[in-house]
């Protein structure tokens, strides 16, 4: 896993996660590292390793992890959680971690650019008519161009 510079640890950090829904399990982890060989990103890409994040957390490094880049690699499939045997909710602490990082103000660009389309839209893709020219060309109902209800569910800035 590399080595970790635990001089700036937070020891409450853990706790901050276990406090949380879905970070329950955390302390549980064995580090059997079923969840690295199941994860199709650490596949691709080997930098990528989820259970480095996990430890890093552990171990109080939360500058650290909540402004890696490579948080943002988890497709969030949860085929790591399933596999966990000790009931450890990967994807969800790394959603945890993810919401932490964006409060921090680490969000990368891209999911920047994606929060600014949904509060604009109410989707993650913006329709128009020209899609729905497309749709009704294979018979398809015309959708909203706008999804208030969605918009409606994100807080003012
Ligand atoms: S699969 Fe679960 S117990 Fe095994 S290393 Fe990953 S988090 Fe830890
Ligand atoms: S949820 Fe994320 S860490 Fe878990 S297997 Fe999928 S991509 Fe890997």
């Amino acid at each position: 896993m590399g080595s970790m510079n635990l001089k700036d640890a937070d020891p409450a950090f853990k706790h901050e996660l276990t406090g949380q829904f879905g970070g329950e399990n955390l302390m549980k982890c064995f580090t059997c590292l079923s969840c690295v060989t199941c994860c199709p990103v650490t596949q691709v890409n080997p930098k990528f390793n989820p259970i480095r994040i996990l430890r890093m957390a552990l171990y109080g490094l939360k500058e650290e992890v909540l402004a890696s880049d490579n948080l943002w690699l988890c497709s969030s499939c949860y085929t790591c959680q399933e596999n966990c045997p000790m009931a450890v909710r990967i994807t969800d602490i790394l959603t945890i971690l993810k919401n932490m990082a964006i409060k921090a103000g680490n969000a990368p660009t891209g999911i920047r650019a994606q929060m600014d389309i949904i509060k604009g839209n109410g989707r993650i893709y913006p329709l128009d008519d020209f899609d729905n020219k497309k749709r009704q060309k294979i018979d398809l109902p015309p959708l909203p161009t706008s999804c208030h209800v969605v918009k409606d569910l994100l807080p003012e800035e």
